[in-house]
């Protein structure tokens, strides 16, 4: 084994952060933002080291947010004591006709008290979190939130991205928003979307470059 350059040797060590590359770390990105909903991420493992990813950026701004790496996940982990678990995913009519049943609607009374809320990301492709619904019953349980009325998103670096697709981390933030109460509430979470534009500008110049 040659001896390695101190560049080759950066390249190779990983933020312990992050867990990215420390050459192309995104601390830089981080912005800690108070928000009332917990947030629990669960990943599927494909996309722990998708360098595109917004998960971990969401996991490490958001200070109540636990981040769950796995593709068949445990009642126990998935709770963790929380009772009132929504799960952030559109809506789809299909549902039936493929043998899932029919997600409970979610309970009005909820929204009164977002500090009890615990909201559920599937962080992946829509392929991969549709499969983390199948796999695990549980998920099938929980009410949904869906969001309305999105802006366009600013998430350009994922191939044949639609429109009215967003990344984790611009979705989950609309929808602390919506739990919270609106639109007040969307103003504390711009600083973490305005970084959010920096790192996807971050990813698309190592791919130009
Ligand atoms: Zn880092």
């Amino acid at each position: 084994m040659g001896h390695m350059s101190d560049a080759a040797t950066a390249a190779r060590l990983r933020c312990t952060r992050c867990l990215r590359a420390q050459s192309s770390c995104i601390c830089q990105w981080i912005r800690p933002t108070v928000h009332q909903v917990e947030v629990l991420i669960l990943q599927h493992p494909l996309e722990v080291y998708n360098a595109k990813g917004s998960a971990r950026l969401l996991h490490l701004s958001l200070p109540h947010s636990r981040l769950l790496v796995g593709e068949i996940f445990a009642e126990a982990d998935v709770r963790a004591g929380s009772s009132r678990l929504v799960l952030l995913y559109p809506d789809t009519p299909q549902d039936a006709a493929v043998g899932l049943p029919a997600a409970p609607a979610l309970p009005p009374d909820w929204l009164q008290d977002p500090v009890q809320l615990c909201l559920v990301v599937l962080d992946g492709t829509w392929r991969k979190s549709r499969k983390l619904l199948f796999q695990n019953p549980l998920l099938q349980q929980l009410p949904r939130l869906a969001l309305r009325g999105m802006p366009p998103s600013q998430y350009r670096i994922r191939k044949a991205h639609k429109p009215d697709q967003l990344s984790t981390l611009e979705a989950s933030c609309a929808a602390l928003a919506q739990l919270e109460g609106g639109e007040g509430e969307a103003a504390r979470y711009q600083p973490l979307l305005d970084a959010f534009d920096g790192f996807v500008d971050q990813q698309l110049a190592y791919r130009s470059g």
